[in-house]
């Protein structure tokens, strides 16, 4: 697959920002900037894309963003500089059923192993995290630094 076509990303933003209009697929939790979406890596439009469509074919509620570019003077602690760096987002899976979400998460880490970050902790490629933070249940998505 080719990811790095502009005109393909700014597709992509269309369709989300339409998305976000309808409120039908997807919204940010309140104080998270939806134009953060273009400072981020067309990676993750791509995957956001993907897991929007499967939410809504699986029948689940619309996707809820908690995190996109997060400075680091935030007050959230990062295990690494993925949001700063706009390759992470973080979405929420507050009412999701269990199996359910590792079902979601074992889907995407197969299917986008190539383009997944790596852990610094044991040096596997891992597109999506389960995390319980302070902030509720949530999934942190990732992707790797494009090659220049
Ligand atoms: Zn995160």
């Amino acid at each position: 697959m080719n990811f790095t076509g502009r005109a393909r990303y700014q597709m992509f933003l269309t369709l989300i920002k339409v998305s976000i209009m309808l409120s039908t697929f997807f919204y940010c939790s309140e104080g998270i900037a939806i134009t953060d979406l273009q400072r981020v890596s067309p990676r993750l439009i791509v995957v956001l894309g993907d897991l929007i469509e499967n939410l809504h074919r699986r029948g689940m509620p619309p996707l809820k963003m908690t995190s996109i570019i997060r400075d680091k003077n935030s007050k959230i602690k990062s295990a690494s500089r993925t949001h700063q760096e706009g390759r992470a987002i973080d979405i929420s899976i507050m009412g999701w059923d269990v199996e359910e979400a590792d079902d979601i998460v074992h889907d995407f880490n197969s299917k986008y192993e190539d383009i997944a970050a790596i852990s610094a902790s044991d040096g596997v490629p891992r597109l999506m995290l389960l995390h319980n933070s302070g902030y509720g249940p949530h999934i942190h998505i990732q992707v790797r630094r494009m090659e220049k």
